[in-house]
């Protein structure tokens, strides 16, 4: 059985107190490989292999040495990509298929940042008359803490660590302790790249080593995807010691179908929105708006779709959905399904896990019989969905709103001005329209309100990892007024 170590100054350490814990296959329920449990000690070495690299070498190198450095580095990513994403599936039980589509982007994510590495320009600043040369520079900020979750582990990781790294910073990832083995693979590859040592570090675990991360005064900006529980935490704690913060959260995303969409497009949308993935992703669009004309037919539509869904090994080419993560997360979606019948909603379809091995459970669909049910307003993180019917573009628009999240939403319908007046209306950080899930590296992804702050892809996302330097040059040779602001 494969035991990992911690990645700090591009080699593989044994924790200093040398405990170790399981990960556990969610297809088998059995032990797959040991990870290391980092105490403060270990968080410290690591943020130490950072600091030094950053200050020695990473932000000494020109732009375009570290744009190239990473453009190798996508390379050995992507002849890589397929060994990781099977580590990866063994390790969060999510499709074989997707993993390997996710591994087989990521390299592009280090190409674009890479590419931009060398387009960070400041600008001249005219001085309102003031003899002097006025300048603006993009400074790194140093030691970039990235806590990512266990849903797509490589590629949420790379979403900070690209840009963080293209903008000269240095990086230590936590990744989650249900799945830490692919970034850990992942990181592995940086020192065969020709990265320096201590441009990536990992550090695993659980119960300390996130909020070690945090806390450590080296540690000049975090970027953390998760639950908004623990995103409150980091960015408190951030906060005490006045770092900046990315904060990626959780979602309630509404899927909007009016009467006039495909409503093929419309059906095959919605299931791929909360059923890809077991609904596994912050951006599942686990409610779905329908307008009253189509209601009822959508809701037959999706219910004997999700009925028809092939849960299965997720290895398998054939497989719709893999188990979910863990024995723990398919008791608290359960639980979530309990309480969103017991809140008013009527069961469509699925509700039960399955009796075999592995923490399947069924596609489940509910009928909400309010807005406001439990099932409207909370997120389960898991593969069920909650219908709503509604009458007019007013009332869709209110009852998508009436949410504390705003990640993404999808709107249905052939009509192109309502369409625009729908983007207008909707408040989340992502709206598609006649599509939904799709990602790239060049288009910024983030939260409105409980969702999150900052943006992550796209040229936005660079500037999380920068900060600017105001530059004054005299030009005028003249003795400054000791007693008076320089105004004019
Ligand atoms: P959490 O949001 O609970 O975050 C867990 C991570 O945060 C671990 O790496 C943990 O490391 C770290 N952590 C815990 N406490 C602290 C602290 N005080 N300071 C700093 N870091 C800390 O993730 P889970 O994986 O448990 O997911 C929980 C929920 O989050 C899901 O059910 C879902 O709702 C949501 N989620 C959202 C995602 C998204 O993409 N937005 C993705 C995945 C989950 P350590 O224990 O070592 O400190």
């Amino acid at each position: 059985m494969r035991r990992y170590g911690f990645i700090a100054g591009g080699a593989e350490h044994l924790p200093a107190a040398g405990k170790y814990f399981d990960t556990v296959s969610p297809i088998s329920g059995e032990t797959w490989a040991q990870i290391a449990e980092c105490g403060a000690a270990d968080v410290a070495l690591a943020v130490g292999a950072a600091s030094t690299c950053f200050e020695t070498v990473w932000s000494r190198l020109s732009p375009t040495a570290r744009g190239k450095a990473l453009l190798r580095f996508a390379e050995v990513i992507a002849e890589h990509a397929r060994q990781i994403a099977e580590i990866e599936t063994c390790d969060n039980g999510k499709l074989l298929k997707e993993t390997s589509a996710q591994l087989g982007v990521v390299p592009d994510w280090f190409r674009y940042f890479g590419g931009l590495a060398d387009k960070i320009e400041g600008r001249v600043v005219p001085l309102n008359g003031i003899e002097a040369f006025g300048m603006t520079k993009y400074e790194p900020l140093g030691v970039v803490g990235v806590i990512t979750p266990w849903n797509s582990p490589v590629l949420l990781t790379t979403l900070a660590v690209a840009p963080a790294l293209a903008a000269g910073n240095t990086v230590v990832i936590k990744p989650s302790e249900v799945a830490s083995a692919s970034v850990l693979e992942f990181a592995l590859l940086a020192r065969k790249a020709g990265l320096p040592d201590g441009a990536i570090n990992v550090v695993t675990g659980f119960g300390e080593a996130g909020a070690a991360l945090t806390d450590h005064p080296d540690v000049r900006q975090m970027t953390f995807t998760g639950g908004e529980g623990i995103g409150r935490r980091v960015a408190a704690a951030a906060a005490g010691r006045v770092a900046p913060t990315v904060m990626e959260l959780g979602g309630k995303s509404a899927n909007i179908v009016f009467a006039d969409a495909n409503l093929d497009q419309a059906e095959a949308g919605v299931l791929a929105g909360i059923f890809g993935a077991g609904g596994q992703t912050c951006i599942a669009g686990s409610r779905t708006l329908i307008q009253r004309p189509v209601f009822e037919a959508m809701r037959a539509r999706l219910a004997t779709r999700a009925g028809r869904i092939r849960l299965g090994d997720p290895m398998e080419a054939t497989t719709e959905m893999g188990p979910l993560v863990s024995a723990d997360h398919r008791k608290l979606v359960v639980s979530k399904i309990a309480a969103a019948v017991a809140g008013g909603a009527r069961l469509v379809a699925g509700g039960n896990a399955p009796d075999r091995p592995g923490y399947f459970l069924e596609p489940t669909i509910v009928e909400a019989g309010d807005a406001q049910d439990y099932i409207m307003q909370n997120e389960v993180f898991g593969p069920v969905l909650a219908l709503y019917p509604f009458d007019t573009e007013d009332e869709a628009v209110r009852i998508a709103n009436a949410s504390p999240y705003g990640l993404a939403a999808g709107v249905w319908s052939r009509d192109v001005a309502r369409c625009h007046r729908m983007v207008d209306a909707l408040k989340a950080g992502t709206v598609w329209v006649n599509m939904y899930r799709a990602m790239t590296f060049n288009m910024p992804f983030g939260g409105f309100k409980q969702s999150g702050y900052g943006r992550l892809n796209g040229q936005e996302a660079i500037m999380n990892y920068l900060q600017t330097k105001a530059v004054w040059i005299d030009r005028s040779d003249r003795v400054q007024d000791p007693f008076s602001l320089k105004t004019e």
